[in-house]
C-alpha cells in the first residue's frame, strides 16, 4: 500500500514532521502540536522551528519511500519563499509517467482484443445465423412428388440437399432458385430431408444442415357411387389404403354436412334420413393421421343423386334370375287375395299389389296383410273411374291417401288404370314419389277368366326381368296362381316386388315418374 501512503497528506506530513531536527521539549510535545494546534503559542518566538523549516545542510537525503510529492513540496517552497526548480527528468517526479506509458499499451491493447473479438463473433454469427439456411420446408405436397423449398440467402453459391438416410440427393446451385422438386415417391408415405448451404469463401464446408420432413398425400378416391337406401344414400368406393376418409354433402337447408368414415367402410357407407325426392351430391376425400393434423388427399365427387326410398333387397339374391308378379284392381270382396297371398308365402315368394283406394278403405285388413308378408303396395286411383288424360291429380292423391289410412303406409309405386300414363300422371307421381309400373307379360285374365290360359301366358313367355300383369279379384287369377307360383320356383325364379326387381337389376331403386316396362327398359 506503498501508493496510498504517499498519496495521504497525513502520511506525508508525518514524513516530513520525522526529517526536522526538533530540541527535545519540542519533541516531548510532539504528538499534542501534530494533533491539537500548530499555531504559535503565546511567548513562542517567531523564529520557533516548524515543520516548514528547511533541513539543515549537510543532512543526508530522504530515501525515495519518503520523497515528499511535489504537491507538498511546492507548498513548502511557497512557504518557505524559495524560487520554485525546474523538474529535472530524472527527478522522482518522472517516475510517474511510466504508469501512464504502461495504461497505454494496455489500452491498445485492449482495443486489439475487442476487434479481434468482433470479427470472431461476426463469424460465428455469420455461420450461425446468415449462412445457415432458413425456412427450409416441404411445400406443394403430391401423392407422388414433394417440392422443397427455403429461403435463400447472400454469399450461398449451392445447396446440397440429403434424404432421410444422408444419402445427397441433390446440389442445387443458387440460381436454380431455393427450390427441388422430389418425384417418385410413394403416396401416404413421411420422407425426411435435410440442406447445407455451400459457400465458396469457406471452400466445400458445408453450414450446419436443417432438416425437414412431411407426408405425401394419400391418393384420391378414384370413383365413388351413390345408392340410394331405405331413406338415405349408401356410398361406396374403392379403398385406396388411407387411415380414414372424410364425405361431405350439402343437406336440405343448403348447409354443409361432413362425417367422417373409417378405412373399412368403402364397401358401403350409409347416410340416413336425406330428404325423399331431394337432389344430393357427395364429396370424398382420404386422409392420413399426422399428430393432431391430417394430410388429405384432393376431394373426388359423386354423381348427383335423388334420394329416393330404396327397398329392402333382404334374401334377395340380384345374379339370379327373377320376375316381379303384379296384382291390380284389388282388394276383393272373396278371397282371392288370401289364396294368392298363402300361394307366395308357401313358396317364399313376394308380389306387388296395385290397389283401388275406395276398396282399400274397405277392406283394410287385407292391406295389413300384405304388408306384414313383405309385399310392395301400389296406387291404382281412387274408383278406377278415369283413363288417360281422365285420370286427375285427385285420383292419385285420394287413393294414396285411403291407402295410407287403411294400413299406415302410403303406396310406393303407381300403375295407372289401362297402364295409360300422362304426363300429369308422371308429375303428380313424382311429387309423390312413386315410380310407375306397366308391364312386359299381359295374363289377360280379366278378359279369359281361365286359369289354363293365365297359366300358358306366363309358362311359355317367362324371362328373367319380366313383369306379369293379372288382378287378384278372379278366382280363375288364384287358381292360376297357386300352379304358376311353384312353376317359377322351380325353374329357378325369384318372385319379387316391382321395387326389388329394378334395383336388382339396374342397382338402384327406381326412379319416380319414369315408367318401367321391364326391370330395364322405360317409357
Ligand atoms: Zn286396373
Amino acid at each position: 500500500m506503498a501508493a496510498d501512503r504517499d498519496s495521504s497528506p497525513n502520511s506525508d506530513f508525518l514524513d516530513d514532521w520525522d526529517d526536522l531536527d526538533f530540541p527535545d521539549d519540542i519533541i516531548s510535545d510532539r504528538s499534542r502540536r501534530v494533533n491539537v494546534d500548530t499555531r504559535p503559542q503565546r511567548g513562542e518566538a517567531a523564529s520557533t522551528p516548524t515543520r516548514r523549516r528547511p533541513p539543515p545542510a549537510g543532512r543526508h537525503q530522504a530515501p525515495a519511500r519518503h520523497a515528499a510529492p511535489a504537491r507538498t513540496a511546492a507548498k513548502r517552497r511557497l512557504a518557505s519563499s524559495e524560487p520554485i526548480p525546474a523538474p529535472a527528468r530524472d527527478q522522482p517526479s518522472g517516475q510517474k509517467h511510466r504508469p501512464i506509458a504502461k495504461k497505454r499499451r494496455r489500452r491498445r491493447l485492449i482495443l486489439c482484443l475487442s476487434l479481434v473479438f468482433v470479427v470472431a463473433a461476426a463469424f460465428v454469427l455469420h455461420n450461425l445465423l446468415v449462412f445457415r439456411v432458413k425456412d427450409f420446408q416441404v411445400s406443394s405436397p403430391a401423392a407422388d412428388r414433394q417440392v422443397l423449398s427455403w429461403k435463400s440467402a447472400g454469399g450461398i453459391e449451392a445447396y446440397d440437399i440429403f434424404d432421410g438416410d444422408g444419402e445427397l440427393l441433390a446440389e442445387v446451385s443458387a440460381e436454380d432458385g431455393p427450390q427441388y422438386m422430389v418425384d417418385g415417391l410413394e403416396s401416404a408415405t413421411r420422407y425426411t430431408y435435410s440442406i447445407s448451404a455451400v459457400n465458396s469463401f469457406f471452400g466445400k464446408r458445408l453450414s450446419r444442415a436443417v432438416t425437414c420432413s412431411a407426408y405425401t398425400l394419400p391418393e384420391a378416391v378414384s370413383a365413388m357411387t351413390a345408392l340410394n337406401s331405405g331413406t338415405g344414400v349408401l356410398l361406396s368406393w374403392e379403398d385406396c389404403g388411407a387411415g380414414g376418409y372424410e364425405v361431405e354433402y350439402a343437406d336440405v337447408s343448403g348447409e354443409e354436412q361432413t362425417l367422417d368414415a373409417k378405412a373399412g367402410d368403402a364397401e358401403g357407407f350409409s347416410i340416413p334420413d336425406l330428404q325423399e325426392g331431394a337432389q344430393y351430391m357427395f364429396n370424398i376425400r382420404s386422409f392420413i393421421q399426422d399428430g393432431d393434423s391430417r394430410v388429405y388427399s384432393g376431394w373426388t365427387s359423386s354423381e348427383p343423386i335423388t334420394a329416393a326410398r330404396a327397398a329392402d333387397m333382404t334374401g334377395v339374391r340380384v345374379d339370379e334370375p327373377m320376375v316381379a308378379l303384379t296384382f291390380d284392381d284389388g282388394p276383393d270382396y272373396e278371397d282371392c287375395t288370401e289364396r294368392i297371398l298363402a300361394a307366395l308365402k308357401e313358396y317364399g315368394g313376394h308380389a306387388t299389389f296395385f290397389q283401388i283406394g275406395i276398396r282399400s278403405a274397405d277392406l283394410p285388413e287385407k292391406l295389413t296383410n300384405m304388408l306384414k308378408a313383405g309385399h310392395e303396395i301400389g296406387c291404382h286411383t281412387y274408383d278406377h273411374a278415369h283413363y288417360g288424360d281422365e285420370v286427375t291429380p285427385d285420383d292419385i292423391l285420394s287413393a294414396d291417401d285411403a291407402i295410407e289410412q287403411a294400413c299406415g303406409q302410403r303406396p310406393t309405386v303407381f300403375r295407372s288404370p289401362g297402364g295409360m300414363t300422362t304426363d300429369l300422371i308422371r308429375s303428380v307421381c313424382v311429387d309423390e314419389h312413386m315410380p310407375i309400373f306397366y308391364w312386359s307379360i299381359d295374363t289377360e285374365d280379366w278378359k279369359s277368366r281361365n286359369a289354363d290360359s293365365v297359366c300358358k301366358a306366363v309358362m311359355n313367355h317367362v324371362k328373367d326381368g319380366d313383369i306379369i300383369l293379372m288382378h287378384n279379384v278372379y278366382e280363375s287369377t288364384a287358381d292360376a296362381v297357386e300352379r304358376i307360383v311353384p312353376f317359377l320356383a322351380e325353374k329357378g325364379y325369384q318372385m319379387v316386388t316391382v321395387s326389388q326387381l329394378v334395383q336388382a337389376k339396374t342397382g338402384k331403386p327406381p326412379v319416380p315418374g319414369t315408367q318401367y316396362i321391364t326391370a330395364n327398359i322405360t317409357n
